[in-house]
């Protein structure tokens, strides 16, 4: 907190002055301070008799840290199926699982679920934590995170991860705030520190342009969630054992103050863009909403889906579920077709791990070019129409 010492105060104004949140007034020969500081510190260097400092309270280290142990992953299982982030999160789970020797299990709530539980067995858990009940059909933020709190709480790993998606966004920030953990948002990578254990938490900061290494060596777990396609998944190994254990629920923990109305699945508007093969997207150079017609019908040519830059977005021509990048979604499709998109960091951020990086720019040194796997250098206008023409040409003869 920002601590102020009237006494030693000249009333010379300066920190009100200096502060760029209107933080600081005057008042009665001291300043006060409100709630919009951010304690940024601009105030404590502009003052010349040293009259503000801010004091940082001491950390606490949680005292049975050394009790906790094992990776867990916090599966999801929404429309009858698991959802391919918690695969991906298995994958990324079993390196640092065996890194530090320990046990990796998964945690699945819902109802009707225990037939998945082999399959997570096959892709890399050593034990799945089911907790199972016809009130747990629907994903309700308050049940959900109450009961991981239960689950993290009574089994203690070391180390959880989740699937930064709509649920996990919305649920694991809680459990993060009830067990008292700190949480490292849309990791890009994750790895175990040899000299010491601790896990280390890659992830974008500052526009995408610096890639900054969290840890939390203070409290456990140490929390991450992880953006769909950006971890890999390990080949299914049928072979693999593993124990299943069944977790009851107090029905206390069922209760909730969420009632699902209804649940109303998406049309044509919200393909989920990370789950097709193909995907041709359209960013600013497609000059208006119309030029999405365009990139639609390529896209109908290929059986792939619709996707876009913000620019794109920003301007209007085409919603949000669309949108790659650092804000938009992470997709990882087998073919990607950029069309009038440069190839900006944060786009890259969304997309830059598909197999096949196709680019059509009429700008020849557009970045796009450095990441495409092949690169058209013309006008959309042009290119894509004889692309399309090609496609029917090809399908015609065969
Ligand atoms: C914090 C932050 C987060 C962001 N998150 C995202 C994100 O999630 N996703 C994202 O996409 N961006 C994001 N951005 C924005 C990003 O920085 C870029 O501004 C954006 O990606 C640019 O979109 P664009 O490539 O469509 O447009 P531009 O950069 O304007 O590029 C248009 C391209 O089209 C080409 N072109 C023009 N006309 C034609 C034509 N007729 N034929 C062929 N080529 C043509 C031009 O040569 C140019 O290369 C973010 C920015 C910030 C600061």
């Amino acid at each position: 907190m920002l601590k102020i010492d009237c006494d030693k105060c000249i009333v010379c104004g300066i920190c009100e002055s200096t502060c760029p949140f209107g933080a600081i007034t005057i008042q009665d020969d001291c300043p006060v301070v409100n709630d919009t500081c951010t304690l940024c510190g601009a105030c404590v260097e502009a003052c010349d008799v040293e009259a503000l400092s801010i004091e940082v309270a001491e950390k606490k280290v949680q005292k049975d840290i050394d009790d906790w142990s094992g990776i867990m992953v916090c599966g999801e299982f929404r429309h009858g199926v698991i959802a391919p982030v918690t695969y991906e999160l298995l994958g990324i789970g079993r390196k640092l699982a065996d890194a530090r020797e320990v046990e990796l299990s998964v945690v699945l709530l819902g109802n009707d679920i225990t037939e998945y539980s082999e399959s997570l067995i096959h892709s890399g858990a050593d034990k799945v934590y089911l907790v199972e009940h016809p009130d747990l059909a629907q994903f309700k933020e308050d049940t959900y995170g109450y009961i991981l709190e239960k689950v993290i709480r009574d089994t203690k790993p070391e180390i959880a991860l989740a699937g930064a998606t709509a649920i996990g966004r919305s649920v694991i920030p809680f459990v993060a705030t009830l067990v008292g953990a700190g949480l490292t948002a849309d990791c890009t990578q994750l790895a175990i520190r040899e000299s010491d254990g601790m896990l280390l938490q890659t992830r974008p900061a500052f526009g995408g342009n610096i890639m900054a290494t969290i840890e939390c060596p203070r409290t456990r777990p140490q929390m991450a969630t992880v953006r769909p396609n950006v971890m890999a998944c390990l080949p299914p190994d049928t072979a693999r054992t593993g124990v299943i254990e069944r977790i009851d629920i107090d029905s206390a923990l069922l209760e909730s103050r969420v009632e699902v109305l209804e649940t109303v699945q998406g049309g044509e508007e919200s393909v989920n863009i990370q789950e097709v093969e193909t995907l041709v997207a359209g960013g600013r150079g497609l000059e208006s909403e119309k030029g999405f017609t365009l990139i639609k019908e390529l896209a109908g040519e290929l059986n792939g889906a619709v996707a876009a830059s913000r620019a794109a977005v920003d301007s209007g021509w085409i919603p949000y579920p669309h949108q790659v990048g650092q804000t938009g979604k992470t997709v990882c499709p087998k073919l990607y077709i950029a069309c009038g998109i440069s190839g900006a960091v944060q786009h890259a951020a969304g997309m830059q791990s598909s197999e096949v990086i196709v680019a059509i720019n009429r700008d020849g040194s557009a970045p796009i070019f450095d990441l495409a796997t092949y690169g058209i250098v013309g006008d959309l206008y042009e290119v894509i129409p004889a692309l399309i023409n090609r496609i029917r040409e090809v399908k015609s003869d065969s």
